[in-house]
């Protein structure tokens, strides 16, 4: 049941905003911050009443327990805005659920509906002159959770916060990717915690994302833990491979995050009558496609790029470059996602909201 978030939050709202001070046209990724947060603490087995107030830093007990055993979790969504001033947001329901498997997974209570979701809504009525019009402006909503009970003993908290930032952002282009696939580091194993979005996660990446980075290599595709044969996906990104005009992604494991984009993509292609078969991908079937031609395209999905092609793969010291093609289904699936995002075509899924 969705409680009447209007008398069941408190809002803070800041004297002055300080929209005018931000260059919309040159935003860099996640560096700028609306004016208001959501926050809500869980204590004494409870969440208390959340409140809407302005964005500004907190202070935390030194032995808070995200800074030494890492419990904390994200999530990341966006919202859209039409030409008729609507603010929309893409299967937010998606999120919310992955959100509560993650905290199940790192220990941490289940946050209700009514904070994360509705209380979302109140946020982004509040800071709806932060969402642009026009294809590519996004307003990026980072939800999160962290123990914030002191003590250095390695065990789960009795204290969370959980809170939503919205970050304006414009049209995610990275540049030419090229990537390298893992035949020695791992980013999740059975049994462990690869499906949540955990903060620990994310930094594991970053030391053999750098040494990718060193060899010029802007991500790296990991593979199964186990034998690294199987391709599983990347740093934030879902991948697709498209062999002849088949399309083809790894399920989803434990090992593997759930992706909002990759299940979308999934259905939008079936719905296009591409053939799409998810199953475990061989990187010796990766190596074999680009050796033979039949390797069309590689790319990752994912919310802040939505669709990001790769250009070139390199294994065990080999670098394969993909063709340039002509029509990619990558960019075509892109278009059709993104025109459902902003209203920009009849939305039969029912994914906005
Ligand atoms: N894999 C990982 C590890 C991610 O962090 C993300 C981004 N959330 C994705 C895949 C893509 O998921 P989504 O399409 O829901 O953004």
């Amino acid at each position: 049941m969705s409680l009447n978030i209007q008398s069941e939050i408190d809002i803070m709202k800041v004297a002055s905003s300080k929209i005018n001070e931000v260059d919309f046209e040159n935003l860099t990724f996640g560096n700028v911050f609306t004016d208001h947060m959501l926050v809500c603490d869980f204590k004494e087995g409870a969440w208390q009443k959340p409140a809407i107030k302005p964005y500004e830093p907190f202070l935390l007990d030194p032995s808070a327990k995200v800074f030494h055993y890492g419990q904390a979790i994200f999530e990341g969504m966006k919202a859209y805005k039409t030409e008729d001033d609507s603010v929309w947001l893409f299967r937010p329901d998606e999120n919310y659920i992955r959100f509560n498997k993650s905290a199940e997974r790192m220990c941490m209570p289940e946050v209700p509906e009514s904070v994360f979701l509705d209380g979302l809504k109140e946020l982004l009525k509040i800071e709806k002159d932060w969402v642009k019009k026009g294809k590519g402006n996004t307003l990026y909503i980072r939800p999160f959770m962290i123990a914030i009970g002191s003590g250095v003993v390695a065990q789960p908290s009795t204290q969370y916060r959980f809170m939503i930032i919205l970050s304006p952002a414009r049209a995610y282009y990275s540049g030419e990717v090229k990537v390298l696939v893992a035949d020695y580091y791992s980013r999740a194993a059975n049994g462990g915690i690869g499906a949540a979005k955990a903060a620990g996660n994310y930094s594991g990446q970053f030391y053999p994302t750098k040494l990718a980075n060193e060899q010029g290599f802007q991500q790296v595709i990991w593979t199964d833990d186990s034998t690294h044969t199987k391709l599983e996906e990347a740093g934030t990104m879902n991948v697709f491979f498209r062999i002849n005009d088949t399309l083809y992604t790894a399920p989803t494991s434990e090992r593997i995050l759930d992706g909002v984009t990759r299940k979308s993509l999934i259905d939008l292609a079936k719905r296009e009558g591409i053939h799409v078969d998810v199953r475990p991908v061989l990187v010796s079937e990766l190596v074999e496609g680009a050796k033979n031609g039949t390797l069309k395209e590689i790319f990752g999905a994912g919310t802040a790029a939505v669709v990001n092609p790769i250009v070139g793969f390199s294994y065990q010291d080999t670098y394969y470059e993909l063709p340039k093609i002509e029509n990619s289904m990558a960019l075509a699936l892109k278009e059709k996602l993104t025109n459902i995002q902003y209203k920009l075509a009849e939305d039969t899924f029912g994914w906005t909201v």
